[in-house]
Parts: C-alpha cells; sequence; structure tokens
C-alpha cells in the first residue's frame, strides 16, 4: 500500500512547533485587546460569488489559486452551489458585517481572527497551500469616523507594537497610497499608455499583464525589467487632492508617534479592493517571500459585495512567516530551549502507580505541568524520562507515600531535597525562576 503524506503544501504542526504558534496568537490577542479589539470567526468556506467580487475576478488568487469546488445538492429543493475554500479573510469579515448589519450600531467595529487560508500557490519556503493569517479589519460607518486617516494611522501603528513585542527586530514598514475609486482607473490608463512603447521588451508576464491588470507590472522581480519599471509614471502624480491631504495626515500621525516607515511608490498590491493606504511588513530573514504582513485601506468594498457604505482598513500577516522569522531570531532560541515542564513524578514501584496518579492530579490543580511515570519502569529509565522532559523528579515510594515527605530533584542544580507534600507545589514553583 502507498503511505500517505500530507498533501503538497500543506503540513503538519507538531508539540515541538505549536508551542511558538500559540506564543504568536497569545501575543496577538493581548494586544489586539489593548486597541479594543474583538474577535471575529467566519466559515472556512464561502460562496464563490463572494471572492470574484470582493477579491476581485482579475486577481491571481481568484484567477488561478481558489480550491473551488460544485457543492451537491443533498435533496431534489436544494440547488448546487459553487463554494471556494477562503484565500482570504478580508471578504468574508466584511460579509459578517453585512450580515448581521453591524454598521447599524452606529459604531467602528474593530475585529480580528486567527485561522487557516488556501491558495493553490506553487508551494516554497514560507509560501503553502494551507496557511495561517492573523489579521484584523477597521469598519463602520463614515460618521464613526471610519475614513479618517488617524485609523489607518493606529492599525500601523499597532502592528510596529505587536512585532516589537513578538521580538521580531528590524521589519521594515513600506507604506503608499493607490488613491481613490476614481485615482486609480485613472493611473491605470496612464500606465497603460506609458507600457505600450515598451512592454514588447519585458518579460512575458509583463506582456499579458500589460493588457490584463497593468498595476501588478509593478510587482515584476525580474532584473532586467527594472530600469523599464522604475521610469514608469508613478501612482502619487495621479492622485486627487483629498487622496494626497488623506495620506499626508497617516504620514504625519506615524511621524508623531515615532513609527518608522518608507514610502514604496510600486506597493500595489495584489488585491483588487485597496483604495488609499496600501502597506506591507518586510523582513530580510525571510528571503524571497520577504512581506510578514500586507495590508490597506478599501472604502468601497462593502458595497463591491452588495452592502451598505462602510469604509474600512485592515491587514492579515503570514502567521507561518511569523514563525520563520522568530525561528531565525536568536533570542527565540533561548526561550523555546525553555519549554520543559514542572515535574516528572517516579513512583517507586507499581503497588505506588495509584498514590502516584493522586500526587500527579493534587499538583495539576494547582497550577503545575506533571508527568507521569510508572512503577514498573527501574530508577534509571524514570531518571532519564524525566531528565527529557521535566526540571524535576519526585520519588515516591512507600515511604514517601507513608511519611508525606517527599524527594525532589532539580536536574538544573542537581540539588536533591526532602520537601513536605503540602510545600510540594510552592517548592516547584520557586524553581520556575
Ligand atoms: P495577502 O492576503 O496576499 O495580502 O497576504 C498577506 C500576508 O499573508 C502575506 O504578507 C504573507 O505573510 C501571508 N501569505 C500570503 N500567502 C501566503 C502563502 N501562500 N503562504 C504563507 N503565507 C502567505
Amino acid at each position: 500500500m502507498t503511505t500517505l503524506k500530507a498533501v503538497r503544501g500543506t503540513r503538519d504542526l507538531l508539540p515541538a512547533e505549536t508551542g511558538l504558534w500559540n506564543r504568536i496568537e497569545a501575543t496577538a490577542r493581548q494586544v489586539f485587546a489593548r486597541y479594543n479589539f474583538g474577535e471575529i470567526r467566519t466559515p472556512v468556506f464561502e460562496d464563490t460569488t463572494l471572492f470574484a467580487r470582493g477579491v476581485g475576478e482579475e486577481t491571481d488568487i481568484v484567477s488561478k489559486e481558489m480550491y473551488t469546488w460544485e457543492d451537491r445538492a443533498r435533496a431534489q429543493s436544494e440547488k448546487t452551489q459553487s463554494l471556494t475554500l477562503r484565500p482570504e479573510n478580508t471578504a468574508g469579515v466584511v460579509r459578517a458585517y453585512i450580515e448581521h448589519k453591524l454598521g447599524e450600531t452606529g459604531q467602528l467595529q474593530k475585529l480580528y481572527y486567527i485561522g487557516p487560508q488556501f491558495r493553490r500557490e506553487r508551494p516554497q519556503r514560507g509560501r503553502y497551500r494551507q496557511f495561517s493569517q492573523i489579521g484584523a479589519e477597521v469598519i463602520g460607518p463614515v460618521s464613526a469616523g471610519s475614513e479618517s486617516p488617524l485609523r489607518d494611522a493606529e492599525v500601523l501603528e499597532m502592528l510596529a507594537t505587536l512585532l516589537d513585542e513578538l521580538g521580531i527586530s528590524g521589519w521594515v514598514l513600506k507604506l503608499n497610497s493607490v488613491g481613490s475609486a476614481t485615482d486609480r482607473p485613472k493611473y491605470i490608463e496612464t500606465l497603460r499608455a506609458a507600457l505600450l512603447p515598451v512592454v514588447g521588451q519585458m518579460c512575458p508576464d509583463c506582456q499579458r499583464r500589460a493588457e490584463t491588470n497593468p498595476l501588478r507590472v509593478l510587482d515584476c522581480k525580474v532584473a532586467e525589467d527594472q530600469p523599464f519599471i522604475d521610469a514608469l509614471p508613478k501612482i502619487a502624480d495621479s492622485l486627487d487632492q483629498a487622496s494626497r491631504d488623506h495620506f499626508a495626515q497617516v504620514c504625519a500621525a506615524l511621524d508623531a508617534a515615532g513609527v518608522p516607515y518608507e514610502r514604496d511608490h510600486r506597493l500595489v498590491r495584489g488585491l483588487d479592493y485597496y483604495t488609499r493606504t496600501t502597506f506591507e511588513f518586510t523582513h530580510g530573514g525571510l528571503g524571497a517571500q520577504n512581506a510578514l504582513l500586507g495590508g490597506g485601506r478599501y472604502d468601497g468594498l462593502s458595497e463591491l459585495i452588495g452592502g451598505p457604505k462602510a469604509p474600512g482598513i485592515g491587514f492579515a500577516m503570514g502567521e507561518d512567516r511569523l514563525v520563520l522569522t522568530l525561528q531565525a531570531l536568536e533570542s527565540t532560541k533561548i526561550t523555546l530551549l525553555d519549554t520543559k515542564i514542572d515535574a516528572y513524578i517516579a513512583p517507586l514501584g507499581e503497588a505506588q502507580n495509584p498514590a502516584a496518579l493522586q500526587l500527579a492530579r493534587e499538583l495539576r490543580r494547582q497550577g503545575l505541568s506533571i508527568e507521569l511515570g510508572d512503577g514498573s519502569f527501574r530508577l534509571k529509565k524514570s531518571f532519564e524520562a524525566a531528565d527529557k522532559v521535566a526540571r524535576a523528579i519526585i520519588l515516591l515510594g512507600e515511604d514517601e507515600a507513608q511519611s508525606g515527605i517527599l524527594t525532589v530533584k532539580q536536574f538544573s542544580s542537581g540539588m536533591q531535597t526532602k520537601v513536605a507534600r503540602a510545600d510540594l507545589a510552592a517548592h516547584l514553583t520557586a524553581s520556575r525562576i
């Protein structure tokens, strides 16, 4: 029989790694709470139309990367429906915002999510077919201030804080404005005209994009194309006064908060729904897939998918890439070493097994992490097993069970102490530091 393996582009995360994932998620939740964000969980699959409308038919994601299937009808009354595993979460959040009439509260909605997304991309380091995103959206009626440049700056400042608190140093914030829904088509026309005389000398991808989606030419990484791209008109020159003012205010607030950024004229992002502010945080440690996160403003998205006017701004961070970055940073390796549990209980003889479970229950209920050995093990084997997983070993023989005085050995110091059962939890907790 052939051995079954995880599907190409997907992976298992084993306990040695999930500790870091959990730490990242816990830090993100704490930071989001401090900025008054609440969690939203949307379904993993949605009606395909949501992504076609919300992400854009012309995008790489919708045109070639989605996992889409025709869902069978279970009864004659049911119709078949085209469903898609979500390739990103913003469209789902905005659909939920519309469906639950969150705009009618009159409040700004600050929502975050953590969960898997699916794209049929060519897998490589930092790029998977199932990957996890941590993202957030600020969305609401205009009267709640959803268009304010202060919201953009606050989201960016929050991201800078989150990356700092995760221990990711050396990030770069790249910032641009793609203008309003009217600026963008104007720029696309300018770009198309400027590409016409030169595109014949550019790569086949650019030749295709110049036809279908000229903005994507700005993403081209082919070295020979760079001089042509650098000479193309910049989107900044096509922005109307309102978009320029908005961007200037985002920059002024970031300057005041002391968040460093770089203007990147080529940052137009892959999704069609972006308006005005677009941004990316990159990190040198990631190699080719150097984007840690990306996002921007999407003032017309709600209307695109049939909702009321609800401007918003959001981002999605690649959790897989946060993990890769942290694994590469020395500081994490040190904290990761310290993942041992508090103690290992070694019953000295099978007769002590029930008493060992009782002691383990007592300590675990007091918040300690405990592994339980077996009385059939020889002492040497117990010590070896304990040393691998725990900071201390507790020996539980007949004497200990009767006297209530236990022998505890700390592996780091090699010190062996007699501890009264009532003091055991405090003793083990104190040795954590
Ligand atoms: P996007 O939704 O394309 O704006 O992507 C936002 C972030 O998600 C990127 O900056 C990456 O960190 C991450 N990301 C996107 N696609 C993938 C993928 N296939 N594998 C891993 N991470 C991804």
